[in-house]
């Protein structure tokens, strides 16, 4: 076990009384020791799409490829392609740092469920025209309501509904339902994809992880997603979990606090809106 020591000295009477203080810095080390490979993950993330960049942008200036335009085109395409991954990539990290160090001030007023689901799918409609995945919601149960940020739960909603997309087969259906638990509302969302796959479980939650890593050109993910996610519903107190049976679909639940009943005027005037 590392650990640091201290002597305090303290003058009783006469004489010196010693206090001996024994630090345990296990939990220092393993912190330090998670910053370390956080840092190690990003450089390597940033660094990728950078030198693809670079590498292509170099032929291009160096008139290497002056007398093969096709090849000029697809080498700035390329480019641009990358440019767009690294920003995805620097507005997850920003986002993930501002809400782990408690930056993001969360806006908390009553929203009632029904209506912030029914903007969830709205806003996903386009993403899942892509795919050729139908969204549907199941009706809430009436003045289900929770007290919480509606941008931050919004983005909730959009990163489950678009893996749900991403994940789904086409002509697939992804359904959005909300029911109370233990106290609690429950929100679900269920596609009929591939599930996740039984030795990826434990690490669906952590930083750039992603069952296949090719997913991250294919689908343009960062395995972000889901730990941004999961320190939203975390900071409204709530927790994410989730059900998979492989070849049948994953379903990420979402257990929000509802509203309280002093909250209760507010949330009437929300529904009345
Ligand atoms: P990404 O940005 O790659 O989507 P996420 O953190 O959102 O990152 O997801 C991490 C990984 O979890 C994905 O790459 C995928 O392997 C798996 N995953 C997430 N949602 C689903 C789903 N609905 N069905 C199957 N696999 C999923």
């Amino acid at each position: 076990v590392p650990i640091e020591l201290a002597l305090s000295p303290l003058p009783v009477g006469e004489r010196m009384r010693y206090t001996l203080i024994i630090h345990d810095l296990t939990e220092r080390h393993k912190v330090n020791r998670m910053k370390d490979e956080f840092i190690s993950t990003v450089n390597h993330e940033l660094r990728t799409p950078l030198t693809s960049i670079k590498g292509a942008l170099g032929l291009v200036v160096g008139g290497v490829l002056d007398a093969h335009p096709d090849k000029k085109a697809s080498a700035l395409a390329l480019s641009y392609d990358n440019c767009q991954r690294l920003e995805v990539l620097i507005n997850d990290l920003l986002d993930i740092g501002k809400i782990q160090y408690a930056e993001a001030q969360l806006q908390l007023q009553p929203l009632l469920l029904d209506a912030l689901v029914d903007k969830a799918l709205a806003m996903n409609q386009g993403y899942a025209d892509k795919f050729e995945v139908r969204l549907r919601a199941v009706a809430a149960p009436e003045g289900a309501a929770v007290l919480g940020d509606e941008n931050r739960l919004l983005q909730v909603l959009s990163n489950l509904l678009s893996n749900a997309c991403k994940y789904s087969p086409t002509q697939g259906e992804v359904v959005v339902s909300v029911e109370p638990r233990q106290g609690q509302w429950r929100i679900s969302v269920a596609d009929s994809g591939p599930g996740i796959p039984v030795e990826f479980q434990a690490q669906v939650f952590e930083r750039f992880t992603q069952a296949d890593s090719s997913d991250t050109r294919r689908l343009g993910g960062t395995g972000l997603g889901l730990a941004i996610t999961r320190a939203l519903v975390e900071r409204h107190g709530g927790r994410i979990s989730f059900d998979s049976l492989p070849g049948e679909g994953a379903v990420f639940h979402v257990d929000l606090p509802g509203a309280r009943p002093q909250d209760g005027d507010a949330v009437v005037k929300a529904a009345g809106t």
